[in-house]
């Protein structure tokens, strides 16, 4: 088993209840979800002119790969409605891999500790609600 930290957004539609969707969706593909942070309301980062996100960090434990795990993140984002715009767009649910045990990957099209997370106040917060010491990777 690996633990892993998920990160959701969502900003179109009904937003609580695409993140309990994606919860479910996931549980239903293997993620154990042992807790989850508090959901934030937080401005667009990246693109500015759109609807404000509901953002929540979940960890789990995931018995698999690295590349099933983003499969199966992706899978719940496309059953979840996303459709794939521009960068940084509007999305009904987008599903970061932030953290996969103590790893650090640099695969083509998974890249872990998620790069972005020192940029992201809201990631950091929930990460550290969660009990989460920042360490060098991140
Ligand atoms: P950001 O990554 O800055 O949060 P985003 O979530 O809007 O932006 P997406 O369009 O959802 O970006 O994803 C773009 C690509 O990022 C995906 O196709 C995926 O292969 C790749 N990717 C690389 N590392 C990760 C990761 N740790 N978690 C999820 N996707 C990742
Ligand atoms: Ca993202
Ligand atoms: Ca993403």
């Amino acid at each position: 088993m690996t633990r892993v930290y998920l990160g959701l957004g969502t900003n179109l539609g009904r937003r609580a209840r695409n993140l309990s969707a994606a919860r479910r969706r996931l549980r239903e593909r293997g993620v154990r979800i042992t807790r989850r942070s508090r959901v934030i309301e937080t401005e667009p980062w990246g693109v500015k002119d759109q609807p404000r996100f509901l953002n929540q960090v979940v960890e789990g434990d995931w018995q698999g790969t690295p590349r099933q795990l983003l499969k199966i993140t992706q899978d719940v984002e496309r059953e979840g409605g996303r459709v794939r715009t521009r960068r940084w767009g509007p999305r009904v649910i987008d599903i970061d891999i932030l953290l996969y045990g103590d790893e650090r990957l640099k695969l083509r099209g998974l890249v872990v500790p998620h790069p972005r997370i020192a940029e992201r106040p809201f990631v950091l917060e929930s990460l550290s609600e969660l009990g989460l010491k920042r360490d060098g990777r991140w």
